[in-house]
């Protein structure tokens, strides 16, 4: 039997493991339980829908569209993306088809759903 010793790297606010250091930064800046990535959209805003929207890509070949269901402020009437799809953001440049990541901390338009419904999410 081998006995490995490996340094793990834990993620301050979720307890999560890396083996990688680099790993472990990119889900901290990203952790749900991380309090700086709080996001009051998708802690019961009344205002929060959902809206089917065309992503157009051009990958220099033609390029290519799909269909994606997006985050609607029904207040601002604008589309958002959450942070946990930065890397799609990354990837499709979402605020070039008119996304905008979503507040981070405090929204002024945030009011509080008193019902919410599991089908509207
Ligand atoms: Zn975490």
């Amino acid at each position: 039997m081998k006995e490995i010793s490996t340094t793990i790297f834990k993620c301050d606010h979720c307890n999560k493991n890396y083996l990688r250091k680099y790993a472990a930064v990119n889900h901290e800046s990203k952790c749900f339980h991380n309090p700086t990535n709080f996001q009051p959209c998708l802690n019961g805003c009344k205002h929060l829908g959902r809206e089917d929207v065309t992503i157009e890509v051009d990958n220099g070949h033609g390029g290519y569209k799909f269909t994606a269901n997006a985050f609607l402020c029904k207040k601002k009437n604008q589309l958002m993306y959450p942070l946990s799809a930065k890397r799609l953001h990354d990837k499709y440049d979402l605020e070039s088809h008119d996304q905008i990541q979503m507040p981070l901390l405090k929204c002024d338009d945030f009011e509080k759903d008193d019902f919410i419904s599991i089908f509207d999410i």
